[in-house]
């Protein structure tokens, strides 16, 4: 049996009377990198706010690492530590970089969040912008220290939304580099939106396809990219698709 991190079942969530997100049955595996990938408004953001147990469902449940999340279940800060997301415009404190990634720390009572923080962004290649004044970073640096921020915490689940829309190749690469780190070396269960379907591939060894807010077809990456059951999976892979 596989060790899956989450349980979707019957997930929906509506807006008024749209219907942002629809999941009958999906499972997140522990440890691997799963590639959400769909045209804009197909639900990717919404599911991804619902694993992040920011949002209640409309109806049915995320459970995750065992424990059923609905509607009306309220949300422990213990589990929420276990999962962090980051944005496609991250917002960071008018600070220096090095007190941007202290701050979960010291919010948590690490005494030597500073010097972890520091060591924290060596370790990544980014001892550099550590003195570096928040305001003052290209937007490339801001994404990767977003990243950083959210991985000093050692989350079990880190969930991305569209991490590297808007940047360039060089900053493209940093941030896949930094996202196969922290799943190779810390084992984060990595969850990646995107509407970039080479991303997924070179990222992913699982990727599911939404539309409408529903999954169309989930498999692992190269099975999806090679041998798609779904022709509408066949068609998005392709840029076939008109939306
Ligand atoms: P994606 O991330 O794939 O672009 P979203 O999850 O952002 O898709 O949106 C899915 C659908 O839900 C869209 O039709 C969008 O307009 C709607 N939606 C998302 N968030 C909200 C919200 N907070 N209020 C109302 N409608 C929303």
């Amino acid at each position: 049996m596989r060790d899956s991190i989450y349980i979707l079942d019957r997930l929906v969530k509506r807006y008024g009377h749209r219907e942002a997100c629809n999941i009958a049955h999906m499972e997140i595996i522990r440890g691997e990198i799963l590639g959400i990938i769909g045209p804009s408004g197909s639900g990717k953001s919404t599911l991804l706010r619902l694993l992040n147990l920011l949002e209640p469902p409309t109806s049915g449940s995320v459970t995750f690492d065992g424990t059923v999340f609905d509607g009306h279940t309220s949300v422990d800060i213990a589990v929420r530590r276990r999962m962090t997301m980051v944005f496609q415009n991250p917002l960071l404190f008018n600070t220096s970089v090095l007190s941007n990634v202290a701050y979960g720390l010291k919010v948590r009572g690490e005494k030597d969040n500073r010097e972890k923080a520091y060591q924290f962004l060596d370790r990544l290649g980014m001892g550099d912008l550590a003195r570096e004044h928040a305001a003052t970073l290209s937007y490339g640096e801001a994404q990767r220290v977003a990243l950083a921020r959210a991985l000093v915490l050692g989350p079990d689940v880190l969930l991305l939304d569209e991490p590297t829309a808007n940047l360039d190749p060089f900053n493209v690469g940093v941030i896949e580099k930094l996202i196969l780190q922290a799943n190779r070396e810390m084992g984060t269960t990595i969850v990646l939106v995107t509407h970039n379907v080479f991303q997924a591939r070179r990222l992913a060894g699982r990727v599911a396809l939404l539309l409408d807010g529903r999954e169309v077809e989930v498999g692992p990456t190269e099975e999806l990219f090679s041998q798609a059951r779904d022709p509408r999976t066949r068609a998005f892979i392709n840029g076939e698709m008109v939306y």
